[in-house]
């Protein structure tokens, strides 16, 4: 079954451990804020510092072992037809963000988003990592400058992951759309994902 991340929403979901989630960029420009934690310990969570130390790259990629802040392997990246170009530098965007960025009042956003997922299957939590940026495309030049661009992916365009614990997986729709991370006309739109044995 498909099921819908409603765009600028957040979604989270239960998987098994050794069952598969594939995350589509339905409408291709999507960037798609990811974050995992262990189902029997919300306290235990996919840390993008911690995975950086084993793969030893920025941009996590297929066949790369994602683990947590107590350094157990949580999720394995399995395949991506995107060009691979992911984000996992770049904070969740807050309330906060926005204001620094000029808006004016309450803006969607995804650390707001990953809490309502989270309340909806009744999880409380008080610590979450950096989260994995699918589809955003942060490129970097020799002095480790970093810039905002739009995505690469493509309608369709997907990536795929296998749980290595009983894990929750918590996605957000990126509500930014006064940058242009979520594509030039800064619409942001709704993704999906299907969970599979
Ligand atoms: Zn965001």
């Amino acid at each position: 079954m498909v099921n819908t991340i409603p765009a600028k929403s957040g979604k989270a979901v239960h998987i098994k451990n050794g069952q598969s989630i594939k995350i589509i960029n339905t409408h291709g420009k999507q960037v798609i804020d990811t974050w995992a934690f262990n189902a029997n310990e919300l306290s235990e969570y996919m840390s993008m510092e911690h995975s950086r130390t084993t793969i030893l790259k920025l941009i996590p990629a297929v066949g790369d072992v994602l683990h947590t802040n107590r350094r157990n392997p949580i999720l394995t990246f399995i395949e991506d037809t995107s060009p691979g170009i992911h984000d996992a530098v770049i904070s969740a965007c807050d309330n906060e963000r926005y204001q620094l960025l000029g808006y004016k009042g309450y803006h969607k956003n995804c650390s707001d988003n990953l809490i309502e997922a989270m309340d909806e299957l009744e999880l409380t939590f008080n610590q979450r990592g950096t989260p994995f940026n699918l589809f955003m495309n942060i490129p970097w030049d020799v002095k480790g400058n970093l810039i905002f661009e739009e995505p690469v992916s493509q309608p369709g365009d997907y990536v795929v992951f296998k749980a290595e614990m009983d894990a929750v997986i918590a996605f957000s729709a990126c509500p930014q759309d006064i940058l242009k991370i979520n594509g030039p006309e800064r619409q942001p739109t709704e993704a999906h994902y299907q969970i599979f044995n």
